[in-house]
């Protein structure tokens, strides 16, 4: 009876082995608590460290001898901590992206219970009222007191909610000093009572012909599993088709998960679900403390969200009763986690969906080649907005060729005369260009040198107001040179445009048209993005000028031309990807103009305006050009028609990583062989990574490629074993990236 128990516990380590433990009986208070899935504090790896781990496992005996097994110090949870649902899901995902256990359950729960931390909320500091009968009219020369003892009339309110209202710390405390009113601890009420009554608040346009239909598609077929795409052009009303499903889901009592992709970035989407319904909304994104990311989680599993807005990450909430999760602009690179468990959102959506049963919906107005490639297959059910409500129209396009013209800061007369007659109109005009910094490269105008990064194969950013030059790939910086390293000329000079020689550049040809830059440089402040955005939106600014952080899901009613100033680097890109991308771009930069009654234009300067590539978006439009080049995907038998998995290593000497990467290489194919699969299993490499080094080291790739999914899964289950053990792996760095999306 009171024999200790062995767990098998994963912890957060890069090794997919797990460890046996000893716990205690008298841990355990109840005998028919389940113990898979429960947190435990274990000793770990000598010395007095303890990690938190989960138990995987309670196996009769362990391949080691009981007297040698460490004892758990705690047990952290009295129940397991996920939904099983949940649990499973995750083990899938560790054997699909090849990835410990142990540690893709810790990425999976908030840090605060990585920290093994109570899965509870913490208590509140609340105020209350504390005479019954309280005369107010002694408080009538203090106004401020007043204010804040007859907020408290009916009921108390969290110290947080009484700030929102403008009360301070000093008149409390003046108010518990009179002994009008006194502070206590509480937990934050998690209650589920939204359910009874779900209202909407506002009134909501009439709907269009293509919008009742999505959304009857949905609604007509809630509580079973079918993944949608919803390809809507931008600004056609696909947040309004969300918004009505999400009103069946909720009437239903059911709760709902939406992902997006940068909620810094979309504050107006929000403030939009928030201002629908009244229910509880949380969100969950990077910019929330440890504290509120639990609150979230625990409301999410306590069934008291009705709603939970989030990043990427937010995949792995927890739920009493989910019915439905969209993934908004899910053709996102941002849903792909790019280091150490490298999953995909969306693709684990999907998974979570099917197993919960409940309804999927992705939403974009560039579709990801994969979801396109699946909804016209029939995999999904395809819905479409092909219209844009009301007065809105389509805006028109153009191309500038730009051989042969004079340019100012990288753009044509053409562009500036255009820019003129939009401004001349009290318009505003958006600007894109995708390059930060001052100039992209600093050369020695008598021989040639080129400033370049010492330790990675790239040219160093000349950033002008910071004066230095910066590597843009390992964050390296270095003072502007005087002179040439080669030849010691002082004619060194800048050459190609970033958006802050533009912005210079702007500010002299439009004196009487503020412009704002909004890149990473000048928005790291917290909050500044989303001053510019209101100053944006006032009207303060004329002309705006951005990187990619421009494209996302904003609404400027007077902006009504859009110009990308330089796309050619894409069209040459080694990168298979690379077409998707800027047809994505384009395609979301032009959705910024004319969303409201003016007409927009958009113009896109080229040197190659012949490009079959740029003619399809131009004159066809993201529809027509992603099924054109996804027939080139596919008789290249690129993914989406053949799946991958890289494996890249990394080491100060290039022979340590390429010798690396050809033992795994002879893994495989000994694996393959064996396994009689070698005809469909397509081995690349290794070769050198396109930009080869990189903060000093040397970076190599192995690809592997297969049309069938599992076969890359089942090879790579058993190389695994075999590379954890190769001792050439532990003088490089090295990872697997299941379905990659860069390969830079
Ligand atoms: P998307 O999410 O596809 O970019 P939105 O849902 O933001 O598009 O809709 C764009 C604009 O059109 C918003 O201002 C929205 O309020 C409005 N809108 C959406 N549906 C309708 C409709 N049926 N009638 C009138 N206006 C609508
Ligand atoms: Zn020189
Ligand atoms: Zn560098």
């Amino acid at each position: 009876m009171n024999e200790p128990i062995i767990c098998r516990v994963a912890l957060a380590i890069p090794l997919h082995k797990q460890f046996d433990y000893l716990l205690p009986a008298h841990m355990v208070k109840d005998n028919s608590m389940t113990l898979i899935g429960c947190r435990v504090l274990v000793p770990f790896g000598g010395g007095p460290r303890k990690q938190v781990g989960v138990i995987t496992a309670t196996p009769k005996e362990s391949d080691f001898a009981i007297e040698k097994l460490k004892s758990v110090t705690q047990l952290l949870d009295k129940a397991p901590l996920l939904s099983t649902p949940l649990y499973d899901l995750l083990h899938w995902a560790a054997v699909y992206y090849q990835h410990p256990f142990g540690d893709v359950f810790q990425q999976a729960i908030p840090t605060l219970l990585r920290k093994g931390k109570a899965a509870a909320f913490k208590t509140q500091e609340y105020w209350k009222l504390e005479q019954d009968g309280f005369d107010f009219n002694q408080l009538a020369r203090a106004k401020k007191q007043l204010h804040a003892a007859t907020l408290l009339q009916d009921f108390p309110l969290s110290y947080e909610a009484l700030k929102g209202e403008g009360v301070s710390r000093s008149t409390l405390n003046s108010l518990q000093e009179k002994k009008v009113v006194a502070a206590y601890e509480q937990m934050p009420s998690s209650n589920s009572t939204w359910i009874n009554n779900v209202q909407e608040l506002q009134q909501k346009p009439n709907l269009s012909a293509e919008q009742a239909i999505a959304i009857t598609s949905v609604t007509q077929q809630l509580n079973k599993f079918r993944c949608y795409l919803l390809e809507g052009i931008t600004g056609s009303g696909k947040t309004e088709v969300y918004l009505n499903i999400l009103k069946a889901v909720l009437e239903q009592g059911q709760q709902a998960l939406i992902i997006v992709p940068e909620i810094g970035l979309t504050p107006q989407t929000i403030k939009r679900f928030q201002a629908r319904f009244n229910v509880p909304i949380y969100l969950k994104h990077s910019a929330l403390n440890e504290q509120q990311q639990l609150d979230t989680w625990l409301h999410a599993k306590q069934g008291s969200a009705a709603i939970v807005i989030g990043t990427r990450s937010a995949i792995f909430s927890d739920f009493t009763n989910l019915g439905l999760i969209i993934l908004d602009e899910e053709h996102d690179a941002s849903f792909k986690q790019q280091d150490s468990f490298r999953y995909h959102a969306r693709d684990f959506a999907i998974k979570r969906a099917s197993q919960e049963s409940i309804p999927i919906l992705l939403g974009s107005a560039t579709p990801a080649f994969e979801s396109l490639n699946n909804a016209l297959s029939g995999r999904y059910h395809h819905l479409f907005l092909t219209h844009r409500p009301g007065n809105a129209k389509p805006p028109k396009n153009d191309l500038i060729n730009l051989t042969g013209l004079p340019l100012k800061s990288g753009l044509s007369p053409q562009l500036i005369e255009l820019m003129q007659q939009h401004l001349a109109k009290n318009n505003q005009v958006i600007l894109f260009l995708n390059r930060r910094g001052y100039a992209p490269v600093l050369m020695c105008h008598e021989c040639g040198w080129l400033a370049k990064c010492q330790r990675c194969d790239a040219f160093y950013t000349y950033h002008k107001s910071a004066n230095y030059l910066h590597c843009h790939h390992c964050m390296a910086t270095h003072p502007v040179p005087e002179q040439c390293h080669d030849c010691g000329s002082t004619h060194l000079h800048s050459t190609g445009v970033g958006t802050e020689q533009l912005e210079e550049t702007l500010n002299q040809l439009f004196p009487d048209h503020p412009t704002v830059r909004i890149d990473r440089d000048n928005t790291r402040k917290k909050d500044s993005f989303n001053d510019y955005l209101n100053d944006i939106n006032s009207g303060k600014y004329k002309i705006l000028l951005g990187t990619q952080m421009l494209a996302k899901g904003h609404h400027f009613p007077d902006v009504t031309l859009v110009a990308l100033v330089d796309v050619d680097g894409a069209l040459f890109s080694n990168d298979f990807r690379a077409s998707e991308r800027l047809g994505q771009l384009f395609t979301q930069v032009a959705g910024r103009a004319g969303r409201a009654e003016k007409k927009g234009q958009v113009v896109l300067q080229t040197f190659h305006p012949e490009h079959n590539l740029l003619q399809e978006l131009i004159n066809n439009g993201y529809g027509d050009f992603s099924r054109t080049a996804l027939q080139e995907r596919k008789m290249a038998q690129l993914p989406p028609f053949s799946f991958q998995a890289l494996i890249r290593a990394e080491a100060l000497n290039a022979t340590q990583a390429e010798n690396f990467l050809t033992l795994c290489k002879q893994t495989l194919n000994q694996i393959a062989e064996t396994n009689k699969i070698a005809d469909r299993l397509l081995i690349l490499g290794p070769i050198a990574a396109s930009m080869e080094r990189r903060a000093g080291k040397y970076r190599f790739q192995l690809l592997i490629q297969s049309e069938q999914r599992v076969l890359i899964t089942k090879t790579l289950n058993i190389a695994l074993a075999y590379f954890e053990k190769l001792p050439e792996g532990r003088k490089v760095r090295w990872s697997i990236d299941v379905d990659p999306i860069d390969f830079i």
